[in-house]
């Protein structure tokens, strides 16, 4: 899959360390393949959160000058890729709330509340005014009408929460850090110099030249105060399911999730998928990124040398305008290379990690077939990519999806491939190992109440 599938954000903080919002800065760059649309660092400092954040990757919203007004130890910060909530600036994270009740008070979050169109609902009876549609403004506003120590109040808030949550929570000078009770989203902490940092993937921390780090459970909630990490629970933990596209797909190779180190997966999904695939072949290759460490894996376990058959172009901008068929054929060609020299004359295994349209796979294959392949067999590392995420992801509704609507074989002929295969979901289990999964996109066993969005399901 080639920039199909969306993730909706990454977050991450720091608690007690010197100018926060700079390391923050650096957190979010590592962080920027979870969203690409916006940017945003809230800084405390003596109990005055400051706010700066804006459209554009994290490089193009921060200079040097602005992050030195982030005065502070303790700072937040989101990279965002904007589906559930929109566009709109009030979306941007961190978002603020200033209140003479509660004092300053930042949300950043990573997901997608399942309930939240109820709790917008509750919230608004009860005399809560929204000024944008993203469900961290519905954890603020939980917040604020909930009662006790910042605290209790925040803990109380995750606990009326369901779906899939990262969050990272800011004011009294203290953090808090809590994460779904099925652990969809994943979320990390470490320690540096004499604070935390907490994240959405480890890769961030690996920047900072840290390599432990602890994953925070499902259910857990982390309080940042007094210059210690306290650990405990707002709620009984579910059993686990991170969501698999993040290891399929999202997560960068350098990530550990839950103890399973990204690239290790993927390298696991492509030795799978060449376990008695019988297929005759020349060569391996995998569409770059997220697909190389399958056709590495696939390599090996079938004995087939891998080559770099597709080179990406890393400068081509997300936004390119693609209005005529022909203008996205060039599009992909922007975007993606074929390597005669590697497929020419050869019989070709492509490894790509999922097929959402099918439209990019096919332009895909035909670009080898142009430099010259003799055959193309596709093989995904993941299954049948057939339901809607309510979790975070940008997949919403079935109708979009090609798995839904054609058979395997239907794809084949579409994609103009030899052969295709994908994996089954628990051949996609079994390479996560201790990690449980979520693989509701694929066999429908949707972890959490839908609510409204058990209608999408039905249509
Ligand atoms: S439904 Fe699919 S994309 Fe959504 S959380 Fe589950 S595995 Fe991830």
């Amino acid at each position: 899959m080639f920039d199909e599938l969306h993730e909706e954000c990454g977050v991450f903080g720091c608690y007690h360390i010197p100018d926060a919002a700079s390391m923050t800065y650096y957190g979010l760059h590592s962080l920027q393949h979870r969203g690409q649309e916006a940017s945003g660092i809230a800084a405390e400092h003596d109990g005055e959160i400051t706010v700066l954040k804006g459209r554009g990757l994290t490089v193009d919203v921060f200079r040097k000058p602005e992050l030195a007004s982030l005065e502070g130890v303790n700072a937040i910060g989101h990279v965002r890729y904007s589906t559930a909530g929109g566009a709109e600036a009030a979306n941007i994270q961190p978002i603020v709330s200033h209140s003479s009740r509660l004092g300053d008070v930042a949300v950043a979050h990573n997901g997608q509340i399942v309930n939240e169109k109820e709790l917008r609902r509750e919230l608004e009876e009860k005399g809560a005014i929204f000024q944008g549609t993203s469900d961290s403004e519905v954890i603020l506003h939980l917040i604020r009408m909930e009662e006790g120590t910042l605290e209790e109040r925040v803990k109380k808030a995750a606990a009326r929460l369901e779906g899939a949550f990262a969050v990272l929570v800011e004011g009294e000078g203290k953090l808090f850090a809590f994460r779904d009770t099925h652990g969809l989203r994943p979320l990390s902490t470490a320690r540096f110099q004499d604070g935390w940092m907490v994240s959405s993937e480890t890769c961030a921390f690996e920047v900072m030249g840290i390599y432990d780090s602890e994953t925070v459970p499902a259910g857990g909630f982390c309080t940042f105060e007094d210059g210690i990490l306290r650990r405990s629970s707002y709620r009984e933990a579910d059993a686990p399911r991170v969501c698999a596209m993040e290891y399929i797909y999202f997560a960068r190779p350098d990530s550990v999730i839950e103890d399973v180190n990204v690239h290790k997966f993927r390298k696991e999904t492509g030795r799978i998928l060449a376990t008695g695939d019988d297929v005759q072949a020349d060569v391996v290759i995998g569409v770059p990124d997220s697909s190389l460490s399958a056709a590495i894996g696939y390599s090996e376990a079938s004995g087939l040398p891998f080559e770099t058959g597709l080179v990406k172009n890393r400068y081509v901008g997300r936004t390119f305008i693609q209005p005529t068929q022909e203008m996205r054929d060039r599009g992909v060609r922007m975007k993606l290379s074929p390597v005669k020299e590697a497929v020419e004359g050869k019989s070709v295994i492509m490894i790509d990690d999922s097929i959402v349209r099918g439209t990019t796979s096919r332009r895909i294959v035909r670009l080898l077939r142009e430099a010259g392949a003799r055959e193309i067999h596709v093989r995904i590392a993941s299954p049948v990519l057939k339901l809607p995420c309510f979790y975070g992801v940008d997949i919403s509704t079935k109708e979009e999806l090609i798995g839904h609507r054609m058979t395997v074989e239907e794809i084949r002929e579409y994609l103009e491939a030899d052969s295709l295969r994908f994996m089954t979901p628990e051949q996609l289990r079994f390479a996560a190992g201790t990690a449980g999964l979520c693989t509701a996109c694929f066999d429908g066993s949707y972890c959490t109440d839908l609510y409204s969005y058990s209608e999408v399901l039905s249509n």
